[in-house]
């Protein structure tokens, strides 16, 4: 139930009217609920985005007071259309004119789809768990990241891969980071996929969907780039905690 509802969730954007949604914890930024971000929100908390306006825009000091510092700029550049009777709406981000039809319908029921597909390859029976499990807290952005951590208010350390300052979120850590784009370059390579940048979610479809001309090779298009995302985190790991020297892949799998 929760998981269709986030689900559902994911394809709706919010306009904001009187502000009556929840701040908190509906999820009308599309980053999930901003409760997830904090430690000193509960499920108890009731405050209405209206109590964080003020004459019909954003009162920045009470944003920057309350929410992570990595969220601030994009709260105040959310657009508010206040009117003060009007509830908020929730558009559907799959139609033009955002109403529900029955073409959104299936979009929702086509996105199912595609996520039961990843879930299905990310927890596929011939992965460890631990491997299983490190995908999907990947693909949920559930990683500490220094992404994530700056978002507790933390200063941002150096990416492991490429010694930059703040670039060490998931995207840049399993995709577009100079040693993920060399890990997929070459992997792709071998595999007969062609790579060029797309989100991560893509890149696993592309593998799982790549044609294969026998069992083994459709086993290893799905199994690989899941044991590549392992490989990836163990590597930043052990470049970030450990001695280890960055670019060096660690096979041992
Ligand atoms: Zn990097």
């Amino acid at each position: 139930m929760m998981k269709n509802k986030g689900i559902a969730e994911s394809q709706i954007k919010w306009k904001i009217n009187s502000g009556n949604s929840s701040f908190w914890w509906d999820d009308w930024l599309g980053e999930g609920p901003l409760a997830s971000y904090c430690t000193h929100v509960t499920s108890l908390n009731t405050t209405k985005i209206s109590q964080f306006l003020v004459g019909g825009t954003w009162n920045e000091t009470m944003v920057r007071q309350w929410v992570p510092p990595l969220l601030v700029p994009k709260i105040l550049s959310f657009p508010i259309h206040y009117q003060e009777q009007i509830p908020d709406e929730a558009i559907w981000k799959l139609t033009v004119d955002g109403l529900f039809s029955c073409s959104s319908a299936w979009e929702i029921i086509r996105h199912k789809g595609t996520k039961s597909i990843i879930n299905k390859g990310i927890w596929h029976r011939h992965l460890p768990f631990k491997i299983s499990f490190l995908a999907w807290r990947a693909l949920r952005n559930k990683l500490p990241t220094n992404e994530k951590i700056t978002s507790f208010g933390k200063e941002a350390a150096r990416c492991s891969c490429c010694y930059r300052t703040g670039e060490d979120n998931i995207d840049h850590i399993f995709v577009s980071g100079h040693f993920a784009n060399n890990i997929w370059s070459f992997a792709s390579a071998a595999a007969g996929i062609q790579h060029h940048y797309i989100p991560i979610n893509m890149l696993l479809l592309r593998w799982w969907r790549h044609e294969h001309k026998s069992e083994v090779q459709n086993l290893l298009n799905q199994l690989l780039p899941v044991i590549i995302i392992w490989n990836l985190w163990k590597n930043r790991c052990a470049a970030k905690y450990g001695a280890k020297h960055p670019v060096q892949l660690e096979s041992n799998f």
